[in-house]
């Protein structure tokens, strides 16, 4: 669950916007900064932002997760309704729940979703991998 810069990604969706969300700047373990899963950034400003913006690495930078950049994705997919965000790793697609909501993904509005893109990334040796607290799930495709 290391998250890395992607590089120039996909265009973001017009309309959308972080918020106050910083799940991405919580949830991932970030080997640069030596900053721990699901502990958020030491640049992290209450109520969102990040203090280090105009400086932040082409980690942060490069980043957006898929809701920011998949426009087929619902608003039950915001981050802050979800309380998880997704990013894709080539045909691996990866889900970081907030522990404090780690059973959420497994309701049906999302798990049908994502058995759906299980299947999908399936043939191209992909699958959906979900980290929730302590729990790694592979969601059956
Ligand atoms: S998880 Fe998505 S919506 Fe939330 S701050 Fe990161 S890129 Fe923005
Ligand atoms: S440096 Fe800023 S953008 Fe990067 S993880 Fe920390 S708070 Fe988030």
């Amino acid at each position: 669950m290391t998250l890395s810069g992607q590089g120039q990604g996909p265009a973001l969706v017009p309309g959308r916007d972080c918020g106050s969300c910083s799940l991405c700047c919580i949830l991932p373990d970030i080997a640069e900064f030596d900053k721990p899963a699901n502990e958020p950034c030491r640049h992290c400003l209450v109520g969102g932002g990040c203090e280090a913006y105009d400086v932040r690495p082409s980690t942060c930078r490069d980043f957006f997760c898929l809701w920011r950049t998949d426009a087929t994705l619902g608003d039950e997919w915001e981050p802050s309704v979800s309380r998880m965000m997704m990013y894709a790793q080539g045909p691996q697609l990866t889900v970081l729940v907030e522990p404090e909501a780690a059973a959420i993904w497994r309701e049906a509005r999302y798990l049908d979703w994502l058995e759906k893109r299980a299947r999908v990334l399936k043939p191209q040796g992909g699958y959906v991998v979900v980290y929730a607290g302590e729990e790694v799930s592979v969601v059956k495709a």
